[in-house]
């Protein structure tokens, strides 16, 4: 079966299609241009599909809230301005009349690991992605834990500190606040007003910045303390870390190390892996919503 599969995120739409097989035959991104607003993201999702005529389906992760049976958003924040309610099935189905399957872009992350990447050989783990806030999504007996009206996974809002930083959510002292990339760099920073981004953080510690490495230090602490906790709740075999900041060999080492401090011993078997496939997860964990294609290969 040929899937279109795209993947809506704030900064980029990546797309592939699959030949027969299921096998991507390329992996491309085009500016989301998030700040035109929902019906525009649609519309150049709409461009995008109708350059390959052929395909006999579509498969869409995106960011927000997703109900899986409408294929609609519930919520999205104001990192995708008029997203909310978009039902974005009903709308591919209309145009291009191929069946169409959405997820929550974290859930399908996971599932891309579940099914081609670090999570193979586990039918439990838990998905952390750290970006712009903490994503997070649960998969017990090789399906995702979706909760009672489809949202559960929110770690990046589990309260951390009473009366801490205020969040985009409305409360206050959630973890991202504390363990995302938005939150190390926010401390970066205050650390070297010079230093702006994940790039340069890094290349400033290699470079030997003592400060900016105990920046790096603290976060990775405060990322640590949230997943133990989830490692208390879950207890499961393995935790897989997600997120460009997560490429980073040195933000795995220091995140696991201190893990296995804020644990009790008789947890200490979870295994902490990185992403095996990046940026791509999403793209994946899409085309595995369709029937008959899933555990197919790489690009
Ligand atoms: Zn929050």
């Amino acid at each position: 079966m040929k899937i279109f599969a795209g993947d809506i995120g704030g900064t980029s739409i990546k797309y592939s299609v699959t030949d027969d097989h299921g096998y991507m035959m390329f992996f491309h991104e085009a500016e989301t241009e998030r700040e035109k607003g929902g019906p525009y993201i649609i519309q150049k999702l709409e461009d995008l599909i109708a350059g390959y005529p052929d395909i006999e389906a579509i498969s869409i992760s995106t960011a927000g809230q997703v109900n899986i049976e409408e294929g609609s958003i519930i919520y999205a924040n104001e990192n995708l301005p008029s997203y909310t309610g978009t039902r974005i099935k009903d709308i591919l189905e209309d145009r291009f009349r191929v069946p169409v399957m959405v997820e929550n872009d974290v859930n399908a992350a996971a599932l891309g690991e579940k099914h081609y990447g670090a999570a193979k050989e586990y039918s439990d783990f838990l998905f952390l992605t750290f970006g712009t806030g903490i994503g997070g999504a649960i998969v017990i007996d090789s399906k995702l834990y979706r909760g009672f009206t489809g949202s559960a996974g929110e770690f990046g809002h589990m309260n951390q500190y009473p009366n801490g930083i205020e969040c985009g959510c409305g409360k206050q002292g959630c973890y991202e606040q504390y363990g995302s990339t938005t939150a190390l760099i926010r401390e970066a920073k205050k650390a070297d007003p010079g230093c702006t981004n994940g790039r340069q953080l890094f290349a400033m510690i290699q470079d030997g910045d003592q400060r900016l490495l105990e920046v790096l230090d603290s976060w990775a602490n405060e990322a640590a303390r949230g997943i133990a906790s989830l490692v208390h709740i879950f207890n499961p075999p393995c935790v897989i870390l997600g997120g460009g900041i997560m490429e980073q060999d040195l933000s795995v080492r220091l995140v696991s190390e201190k893990l296995y401090q804020h644990i009790m011993t008789s947890y200490s078997g979870v295994k902490i892996i990185k992403s095996q496939l990046g940026n791509k997860a999403g793209l994946y964990g899409a085309i595995s919503l369709h029937e008959g294609v899933k555990h197919i290969g790489k690009i």
